[in-house]
């Protein structure tokens, strides 16, 4: 759990514990672990399965709690079925080089055979004796055209299990890196990007900005409207982010309710303006609950943006930016705050 989440435990574990009650579900530990991430709104596509059960009509009964339990409690799932594609694959290229062995062995038997052959034909040699001849010839290659097939159809078998491992590896590299609550990059694929970004700026002229943002009074929208309501405001704001960015432009939820973009290849005044039009389309936004209707009014953000300097670690840039961005929220909040805007940034380095 991460620790964000535990100020909000006691509030989801009630809520789970009422909303089981009203739809008649037993308090068992798997019962429970299933509303209490319902509630906590950390896995969308869960709550999706039990939205439409109960629009359905359908209760959530022990059968689809089982169901549920499979499809997304079962943890280690995707390493297991990576493990067992593994374990099968070892299978299939031991067998594959076991029949290998054989078709070599085979070859070699077949060498044999036609240099026997050969040498026992003479032109004293019978009809009779060709045909014993050709015969045993035809058998030989007959049983390694056999082995040859065999070969053929286990290393298809071998390449079908090695495309599975290859797309079973990258599902769980990706979700590895994935926010589950907002789709967008997570805290761990930022850090990888960063290194990647300020290495490759290293070598190269481009100006490499990065933009912290934060949700402005995000507390105060959560007490009041439930954190469940503030869940879909954070993917509001993702996906405004996702959106606004540039296509070279990396989009993380660096932690709660702030969000990094990393932009490689932009200066610091088009990050500014993409910053600004992300900004806009948060505020631009009036937030409906989608159960009752009700105006939930806007939420606005806030951002810092610095500018990569020479000797700049991820540390010391995301530092900066984060100065900014605590500028931004001091000078009133709803603002982006780039360096240059800031007296103490030192004016050569500044431009
Ligand atoms: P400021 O304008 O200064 O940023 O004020 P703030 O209230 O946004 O900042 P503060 O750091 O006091 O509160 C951040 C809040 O973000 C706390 C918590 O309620 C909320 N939060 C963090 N993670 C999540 C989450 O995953 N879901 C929801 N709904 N809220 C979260
Ligand atoms: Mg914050
Ligand atoms: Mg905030």
């Amino acid at each position: 759990m991460q620790a964000e989440d535990i100020e909000f435990a006691t509030e989801w574990s009630g809520q789970a514990l009422r909303l089981m009650a009203d739809h008649g579900i037993p308090p068992c530990p798997e019962n429970y672990s299933i509303w209490f991430r319902y509630v906590s709104g950390k896995l969308p596509e869960l709550n999706k399965e039990i939205d439409s059960c109960i629009e359905n009509g359908h209760a959530v009964d022990v059968e689809v709690t089982a169901a549920l339990q499979e499809r997304f409690f079962s943890e280690g799932k995707l390493t297991d079925m990576t493990l067992s594609t593994g374990v099968k694959l070892n299978t299939e290229v031991n067998q594959i080089l076991k029949i290998i062995e054989e078709t070599v062995g085979n070859s070699t038997a077949l060498g044999t055979t036609v240099r026997e052959a050969s040498e026992g034909l003479t032109n004293q040699s019978t009809p009779n004796d060709v045909r014993r001849a050709v015969e045993a010839i035809v058998t030989a290659s007959r049983k390694m055209e056999d082995r040859s097939a065999e070969l053929e159809e286990h290393l298809q078998a071998t390449k079908k299990e090695l495309d599975e491992l290859q797309q079973n590896l990258e599902k769980a590299h990706t979700e590895a890196r994935t926010d589950g609550l907002t789709g967008v990059n997570n805290r761990k694929a930022f850090d990888e990007a960063m290194a990647r970004a300020i290495s490759a700026a290293a070598t190269s002229d481009a100006p490499l900005c990065l933009a912290i943002g934060d949700i402005d009074h995000f507390k105060k929208f959560n007490d009041t409207f439930g954190h469940r309501t503030g869940d879909q405001v954070l993917r509001l704001v993702a996906n405004c982010l996702k959106t606004g960015a540039l296509e070279q432009h990396f989009v993380a939820r660096y932690g709660g309710e702030e969000f990094a973009v990393i932009m490689p290849a932009t200066d610091i005044a088009t990050a500014e303006a993409v910053a600004n039009k992300v900004r806009q389309t948060v505020q631009a936004r009036e937030l409906v609950k989608r159960s009752t209707g009700e105006s939930l009014g806007r939420v606005t953000m806030s951002m810092g943006i610095a500018l990569l300097r020479p000797g700049d670690n991820a540390a010391s840039l995301i530092e900066r930016a984060d100065g900014c961005l605590y500028e931004a929220k001091h000078a009133g909040r709803n603002r982006v705050v780039t360096e240059d805007c800031m007296a103490e940034i030192p004016q050569a380095q500044a431009s």
